[in-house]
């Protein structure tokens, strides 16, 4: 091996300490996988609903039970699963303007949304497109302290147009606490006491399967996420679903290709089979990817950084945040976790300008799927204070094996001397 005996060492004592941990994950994967493959029986899925189709692709058989067993996986009523959603953005930016019309007003109650959604709100950049071009109000209640819900600021947000609620699960790239399904149901009947009638959104990326149960199992009405990440299993080649209430998933649907035609035409392409099967492994991937993380905070915390999650805390997203000291640290770390990769291990990532982000940004994907973020990889914006965010691992000896690249890559640039 590469990696000095101290680094091994140091492997061995983790996994002993988070032992007890990674087998709650391995009940946590039997129950979803158990959900995902009795979904599939359900809906009787047979060889011939991985047949493709073309040009307009009426009547194809395989996307229209892709839809009902995401929404069975999902407890919702109807799913829009489709290789069309260019990604995640796009899917959430689907979902939003499916549902909010001019005047009506979208609270996030979760603080800042994730990067590119900025651009789509009308927050940042020139606004041209976006929901405030078309008249869309917005609203933003930013997070109490320690990362929860400001229960009364989002009462007093709440006013008569408010008609959407939105709610992002995952920590994003910020260093607070990713919300529970517990605690986002919670939310839930908190706005809904306020307004009956608000439409409650959850931005799903990165929560799918990490916990039990998803968030449209606690009354939450529209939620959207991209088969870049979890539910793509790892080789969906791209795409992304909706799921919720059959009203709101329709007006999605209308938003993606056009009023009066929805979810019934899209040609699949070639993708149907992988997206079935990549829902099929995604319990089990995300399972490996949180095994990942737990491993990769005990490591990073025995060598003095500070994690969040802690190795120990619960888990309902699959990124990892370690925090380093100044930029070098930073870029080193995710130039280490490409070096681990079986896909352009080779190449050197270097931070840039990546489009809808405000920052450079600095990312190590050596990944299968192009950007494929339930693949081992890391992103960090080059900003105080200097967070890495990594995240994914198809396998969890990728992500151990990642981690020690990365601290032996720390040790020979001469950035951690404590070996
Ligand atoms: C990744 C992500 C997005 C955006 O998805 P892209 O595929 O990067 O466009 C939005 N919200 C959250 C919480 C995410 O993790």
């Amino acid at each position: 091996m590469t990696f000095s005996k101290q680094i091994m060492d140091w492997m061995e004592q983790s996994e002993e300490r988070i032992e007890d941990r990674l087998k709650a994950v391995d009940k946590l994967i039997d129950a979803n996988q158990w959900k995902v493959i009795q979904a599939f029986q359900k809906h009787k899925v047979s060889d011939y609903h991985f047949a493709s189709s073309t040009g307009y692709g009426y009547n194809d058989r395989g996307r229209e039970v892709l839809d009902l067993v995401y929404a069975d996986v999902f407890g919702a009523e109807a799913a829009l699963v489709r290789p069309h959603f260019a990604s995640g953005t796009h899917t959430i930016g689907t979902a939003l303007f499916g549902v909010l019309r001019p005047g009506d007003r979208l609270l996030y109650i979760t603080g800042k949304p994730y990067d590119t959604l900025h651009k789509v709100i009308g927050t940042a950049g020139d606004g041209r497109g976006s929901l405030g071009d078309w008249g869309v109000e917005y609203g933003e209640v930013p997070l109490a302290e320690g990362g929860r819900p400001d229960w009364a600021g989002i009462e007093a947000n709440i006013t008569a147009n408010t008609k959407v609620i939105g709610i992002q699960r995952s920590r994003g790239y910020d260093w607070r606490p990713s919300f529970s399904i517990e605690q986002i149901g919670e939310m839930v009947r908190f706005v809904k006491k306020l307004k009956s009638d608000v439409i409650v959104f959850v931005d799903n990326c990165y929560g799918e399967f990490t916990e039990a149960a998803e968030p449209t199992e606690v009354g939450v009405d529209l939620i959207a996420g991209s088969l870049i990440k979890n539910p793509g299993g790892g080789i969906a080649p791209s795409g992304g679903y909706i799921a919720g209430k059959q009203e709101y998933v329709d007006l999605a649907a209308y938003r993606l290709t056009a009023p009066g035609i929805g979810g019934e035409v899209g040609a699949m392409l070639g993708a149907t089979r992988s997206m079935y099967q990549g829902l099929f492994l995604a319990p089990h991937l995300v399972g490996q990817a949180v095994k990942g993380s737990i491993f990769a905070s005990a490591m990073f915390e025995e060598l003095g950084f500070e994690t969040h999650p802690r190795w120990q805390d619960p888990r309902t997203d699959l990124i990892q945040a370690i925090r380093f000291t100044g930029p070098e640290h930073l870029i080193a770390f995710v130039q280490g976790i490409q070096k681990a990769a079986a896909v352009d291990s080779h190449v050197v990532p270097e931070p840039w300008d990546m489009p809808g982000y405000e920052h450079p940004v600095i990312m190590a994907a050596g990944t299968f799927i192009q950007g494929g973020s339930l693949e081992l990889s890391a992103d960090a914006p080059i900003r105080e204070p200097y967070i890495a965010y990594m995240q994914g691992g198809l396998t969890y000896a990728h992500v151990k094996f990642g981690v020690l690249t990365a601290i032996q890559h720390l040790v020979d640039r001469k950035l951690l001397n404590i070996l």
